[in-house]
């Protein structure tokens, strides 16, 4: 297999990938909270994943991806403060919070697929798993790392060496109080709620019984337990944004690993923010912009895949619509220029080994550092305006490159509009027949030359005839 190199939050640095199965790759995606629809920005994220995932399977490795449904116990607060998330969108809606969570994860599933993501292998909710949420909290119990409060069972930081690794947390800093408010019952401020008991006199519209009482679980326990069941006590490769860095991801790897004593998982990948000009984009402040926003105003889902294509994902996009306008302009461009070759592609086209070679090692050379798929659309611009190729080449290297860029770019249709051969070709053409004719091969090699460096190339046929192809516009 080729060497591909992935950024690695754990080490800062870029790192080559081996799995630990070869030919497997492990992945593990922290997926949404189903409370609402999802904002372009989350949908960056998956965006992400999604090309992460291409280049896996690109590369030849069969992949196994994981993706959790969060449909109870995420606070509006990560910081096991705050309203219920799913509660919140039932109050607001009337409506039951498994009414919310199905409805939200269908509207989940449905905007993936119009962009063209390519689903998990295994999609798995947080409710269908309390019973191994629990487990595992009875494993860090047993392990000395837990304490009850008033209000939960949390997880005692200061037990766990190297906490804060992946986020490189200023420990010290955060005892001193600046960054996070915290309920006064925690021992420490980095401490955090494994399992949240229910409001007493109230009953809750999601609560289980648990060793410790009637409740349910903190938000970060899930994905440790899932990740876990699914991918085993070490997997390969562990997703998500990049505010999930300081306390989701951070709190999972202490969960994980404070369980098993092994190392949960050997690359965690982070993609950036998408944000808007007026600032962060936020799904609990209700006011976002959809992927049906857009579709609304008149853009297709896959402009909008155009335009997350051109960054990568490690840089901050910042939104705006003139920019999906340009995205859309140069999609639009593409695909004008691919209806084109296909109307001029003929059946005697052939694919030179050679002439591909070099394009399709510059592209994996792209997709591999650390996904730039970005760099491999130039790349596909750059194949469309070289004259050495033939259409038939262009098409394929382009239909090939479209695994990773998901743009649907084999469907795109021959141009309707014949293209006529100019007048002064036909003559140039029926010159060489002559030539022919009367033996005179230098003349007619000329000819042939000649006819080809204005971009045409004469097929001969039975008896004399010819044809004329067009091999470039
Ligand atoms: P949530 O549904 O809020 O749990 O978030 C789902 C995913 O979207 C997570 O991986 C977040 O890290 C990610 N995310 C949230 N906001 C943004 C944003 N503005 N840009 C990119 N990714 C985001
Ligand atoms: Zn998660």
């Amino acid at each position: 297999m080729e060497k591909l190199t992935l950024f690695n939050t754990l080490t800062r640095k870029k790192e080559e990938f081996n799995p630990i199965e070869d030919g497997i790759a492990k992945v593990y995606c922290c997926g949404p909270t189903v409370y609402n629809f999802a904002h372009i920005g989350n949908l960056r994220s998956y965006f992400f994943e999604d090309i992460l995932k291409r280049v896996l399977l690109y590369n030849g490795y069969k992949v196994e991806h994981v993706m959790n449904i969060t449909d109870v116990g995420h606070l509006v607060s990560d910081d096991d403060e705050g309203e219920d998330k799913m509660e919140k969108g039932s109050a607001r809606e009337g409506k039951t919070v498994w009414e919310i969570a199905n409805f939200y994860t269908e509207a989940f599933k449905k905007d993936i697929a119009l962009l063209n993501i390519i689903p998990p292998t295994i999609y798995c909710k947080a409710t269908d798993n309390i019973f191994e949420q629990i487990d595992l909290i009875i494993c860090l119990e047993k392990k000395g790392f837990t304490y009850v409060t008033g209000d939960g069972v949390y997880y005692d930081t200061s037990k766990f060496p190297d906490y804060g690794k992946l986020a490189r947390l200023d420990i010290e800093g955060l005892e001193e109080g600046k960054r996070i408010e915290f309920s006064s019952d925690k021992k420490n401020k980095t401490d955090f709620a494994l399992w949240k008991f229910s409001p007493k006199n109230e009953k809750r519209q999601m609560e289980w019984e648990s060793p410790w009482g009637k409740g349910f679980p903190g938000w970060h326990i899930e994905c440790s337990a899932m990740s876990r069941k699914y991918l085993g006590d070490t997997f390969d490769i562990h997703c998500g944004g990049v505010d999930h860095i300081p306390i989701h991801h951070t709190n999972e790897i202490a969960q994980t690993e404070g369980c098993t004593g092994k190392k949960s998982v050997n690359y965690w990948l982070h993609g950036e923010f998408l944000i808007e000009e007026k600032g962060k984009m936020s799904k609990s402040s209700g006011e976002f912009l959809r992927l049906q926003t857009l579709i609304d105003k008149g853009y297709s889902p896959l402009d909008y895949r155009y335009f997350l294509l051109m960054t990568h994902y490690r840089k901050k996009i910042k939104f705006s619509f003139e920019n999906l306008d340009s995205a859309r302009n140069g999609y639009n461009n593409l695909k004008t220029r691919l209806a084109e070759l296909k109307s001029l592609t003929l059946n005697t086209d052939t694919i030179n080994i050679l002439n591909t070679e070099t394009y399709l090692n510059k592209f994996i050379d792209c997709i591999n550092d650390d996904l730039n798929a970005g760099e491999g659309l130039a790349l596909t611009w750059e194949l469309l305006k070289d004259n050495e190729l033939n259409p038939t080449e262009k098409l394929f290297l382009t239909n090939l490159f479209d695994k990773i860029f998901g743009l649907n770019l084999d469907k795109v249709e021959a141009a309707k509009k014949d293209v006529t051969i100019p007048a002064d070709i036909t003559k140039l053409a029926e010159k060489r027949k002559e030539a022919k004719r009367n033996k005179d091969f230098k003349l007619a090699d000329e000819l042939r030359k000649e006819i080809k460096e204005k971009g045409y190339e004469v097929v001969d046929e039975k008896d004399g005839k010819f044809s004329i192809k067009i091999i470039r516009l």
